[in-house]
């Protein structure tokens, strides 16, 4: 029986009979749930090879171009392939675009002027974002240049705050940001289909106003995205989800022509925009990753419901829930102690691929006021379609986690971050 052979081959790697029952029993409860996520994967994948089809993907469009980049064809596909995937007039999707912080000030700075104003309906953006639009003082921020910021935060049930929507939607309102992700943020994630509505709602104030999303963690865990449902921009990383894991570097923003072609004049130059930007070998990478995504996003997924339903088991409160629907691949775990936040990340790194015999350590990060600890062990620095978990160690001890390239691999970094906490003694 294979069965056997499997749980040989665990313990021989350091996970207990007792651990691989519990999860073995969780695993089971979920066949449902995984089921649905593979028919997302499923829809997403016909999505992606019928734009590959469409816009006859071929050999000559993998190899890169060098200096300026003119008449790059693979690229220029690419951004097509993209496009026609979010269902947007263009796509400016770059290694240039250094990470999704990258992407989104690109995007910004693009489509802004002195005297505009930025307007966040969902609360706080993500943590990046405050140095980049300047709500915390910071050289070369938006601020500096003379735009300006507001925000209404989500209702206590995490609904939007309608008529503060409505009030602060001004002469000089010219972008608002929407984060579909909660972040490392504890508010509920948005679905496209609520975005879609706040969306609805802002434009029937003013239409010309500018809605971005930030998509980042968000692309292919439903079946649109919100440039289906009338968002003008839409901004992601590479080396999360649409990069599949293969994808080395690189961001992605996408919506209409006249916003991305803004965003593109921003990233290379005034007169230049989209026509520069050599590939440089990035293309067969950008196109294979992209193919990957949508299987490798329900990976993601499966190892977060499954790392829910067990901690939840275990008894620890678990943002979503094992049974919500889910609307990005991030997972909080919130595990009371500082200790039981190391025996987790030493659990996660001790199942990676790569730099598993390393201990994650606490330590000061720039940007935030007290320690973090971070485990992963990636193939691409910082890739966190990997997986990959984070924390800072402060009460209430929340863990932030993501990813998982394939499911079996983010099955073993759960049951071996059980077996941690297990032998640590804060679990039986
Ligand atoms: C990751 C992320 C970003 C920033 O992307 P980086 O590639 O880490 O710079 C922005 N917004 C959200 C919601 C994210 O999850």
């Amino acid at each position: 029986m294979i069965d056997i052979e499997l749980e040989e081959y665990y313990s021989s790697l350091g996970i207990s009979k007792k651990v691989l029952e519990i999860c073995s029993k969780e695993e089971f409860k979920l066949r449902e749930k995984f089921i649905e996520i593979d028919k997302v994967a499923e829809y997403n994948q016909l999505k992606i090879i019928k734009a590959m089809q469409k816009n006859k993907l071929s050999d000559i469009h993998f190899p890169g171009t060098t200096g300026y980049g003119y008449n790059d064809i693979g690229r220029e596909t690419l951004e097509q392939v993209y496009a026609d995937i979010f269902n947007t007039e263009d796509a400016l999707v770059r290694p240039q675009l250094i990470s999704g912080t990258h992407a989104l000030t690109i995007a910004l700075s693009g489509n802004l002027r002195p005297g505009d104003e930025i307007l966040s309906p969902v609360g706080k953006p993500y943590d990046t974002l405050e140095g980049v639009i300047g709500i915390t003082k910071t050289k070369g921020s938006l601020a500096e240049y003379g735009i300006t910021y507001a925000q209404v935060d989500l209702l206590e049930d995490g609904e939007f705050d309608w008529i503060n929507i409505e009030k602060s939607i001004k002469s000089q309102t010219k972008l608002i940001t929407i984060q579909r992700s909660k972040g490392y943020d504890t508010r509920p994630t948005l679905s496209v289909k609520r975005i879609g509505e706040l969306i609805k709602f802002i434009k029937d104030i003013k239409p010309e106003v500018i809605c971005m999303v930030d998509n980042c963690y968000g692309e292919f865990v439903e079946i649109i995205e919100p440039t289906d449902l009338g968002a003008d921009l839409c901004v992601g990383s590479l080396i999360k989800n649409p990069g599949g894991g293969l994808a080395p570097i690189g961001g992605y923003i996408v919506g209409k022509e006249e916003y991305v072609e803004n965003a593109a004049i921003r990233l290379t130059a005034p007169g230049q925009g989209k026509e520069v930007g050599a590939t440089l070998g990035v293309n067969a990478p950008f196109f294979q990753g992209l193919f990957l995504a949508p299987q490798v996003v329900s990976n993601a997924l499966k190892t977060a419901i499954f790392c829910a339903s067990i901690y939840e088991e275990l008894g620890f409160h678990v943002i979503p829930s094992s049974t919500e629907s889910r609307h990005d691949i991030i997972q909080a775990i919130t595990l009371n102690s500082a200790e039981a936040i190391l025996a987790f990340c030493e659990g996660i790194q001790a199942a990676a691929p790569v730099d598993s015999f390393v201990t994650p350590i606490a330590a000061p990060m720039p940007g935030y006021n007290c320690e973090v600890v971070m485990a992963a062990g990636a193939f691409i620095q910082g890739s966190s379609i990997e997986l990959s978990a984070d924390a800072p160690i402060k009460p209430p001890y929340t863990v932030f986690f993501q990813g998982g390239l394939t499911w079996f691999h983010g099955k073993f970094g759960i049951l071996m971050s059980v077996q941690k906490l297990y032998n640590a003694g804060i679990v039986l």
